[in-house]
């Protein structure tokens, strides 16, 4: 398994490719937008100029693409070229039907697949630190498993085909509501003039604590090195936290579930995407 194709080589692509690149596997990239390939200059990942150039030579394609259409696209092009027994694997955030659906076409090809979606951010991509929440057969999963490991330090097999993107929509919801009460409590604390590194040193180390505020502390100068220390440069953009919560607000609605905090958190975002917000962090909305 040392041949592997990888589709989409953007903000988290890149940093991903490039850790498989450095640990012995022969990297063919692929992106549309083909001047990403100068980010590449010290690094050993083969630039090709076409799909077809990357179905016809690997054991394993992932793909790190902005949505589900796109997905589609690019497995449609790959299912119609690759041998029976490469293994596909989709690393983006995308919606269960999408995800659903391809399993079932690279299974019609006796191709393995797997929905692999991460959580990290580009910090996790470039450090090698990605969570990779897994939905698809076992045989799949330890066929990747060397290559979870070297883009990621935790992999776990959440179920059958949808489970690993059935996941990560739940994991954002949390974050998303988590991050929105920090900034309710934030105000609060501004509000009653506190010490904000003992407010940190407490709730950071009490029930309040949450890996939004021990790990990505949205306030300037406080806790942990994050996006609110870089004028909430992302990280992980709005406009991506926005997409995660339509997913899971659409299949909320589609198991006839109401979510009552989901659907406020998703209009809060709505609004801060609106507001021409998008562009930064996803932890802006504390203000
Ligand atoms: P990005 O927009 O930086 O990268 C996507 C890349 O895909 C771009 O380089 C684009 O040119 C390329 N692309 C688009 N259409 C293509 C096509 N038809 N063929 C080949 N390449 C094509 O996005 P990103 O931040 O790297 O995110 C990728 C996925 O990972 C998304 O689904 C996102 O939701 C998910 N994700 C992102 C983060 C993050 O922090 N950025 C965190 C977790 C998950």
């Amino acid at each position: 398994m040392k041949n592997i194709g990888f589709v989409g080589l953007g903000n988290m692509g890149f940093f991903m490719s490039k850790n498989l690149s450095f640990n012995n596997y022969n990297v063919n990239g692929y992106d549309i937008d083909q001047t990403v390939f100068k980010n590449f200059k010290k690094f050993k990942v083969n630039q090709a100029s076409s799909l077809n150039q990357i179905s016809a030579k690997n054991d394993i394609i992932i793909t790190m693409l902005p949505n589900g259409k796109i997905v589609k696209e690019v497995w449609t092009s790959l299912l119609s070229e690759i041998s029976p027994n490469t293994l596909l694997v989709d690393c983006s955030t995308i919606d269960i039907e999408t995800t659903k659906y391809l399993h079932n076409e690279a299974e019609k090809k006796d191709v393995l697949s797997l929905d692999a979606p991460v959580s990290g951010g580009t910090v996790g991509a470039e450090n090698g630190t990605l969570t990779f929440m897994v939905g698809g057969k076992q045989e799949a999963y330890d066929k990747m498993l060397p290559l979870f490991d070297i883009m990621g330090n935790k992999s776990i097999l959440c179920g059958t085909a949808g489970s690993g993107q059935a996941t990560k929509m739940c994991n954002n919801l949390v974050l998303a509501i988590t991050m929105f009460g920090l900034g309710e409590a934030i105000k609060l604390a501004n509000s009653q003039s506190l010490n904000m590194e003992k407010f940190y040193e407490v709730l950071s180390t009490s029930t309040a604590s949450c890996w939004a505020l021990n790990n990505y502390t949205p306030i300037k100068g406080v806790g942990a090195q994050s996006p609110a220390d870089n004028h909430f440069k992302p990280g992980f953009s709005s406009q991506l936290m926005l997409k995660d919560l339509s997913l899971a607000l659409s299949a909320a609605n589609n198991a006839n579930l109401n979510l009552d905090f989901g659907n406020k958190i998703l209009e809060k975002y709505k609004e801060h995407v609106n507001d021409n917000k998008g562009h930064l962090d996803f932890s802006d909305i504390i203000n």
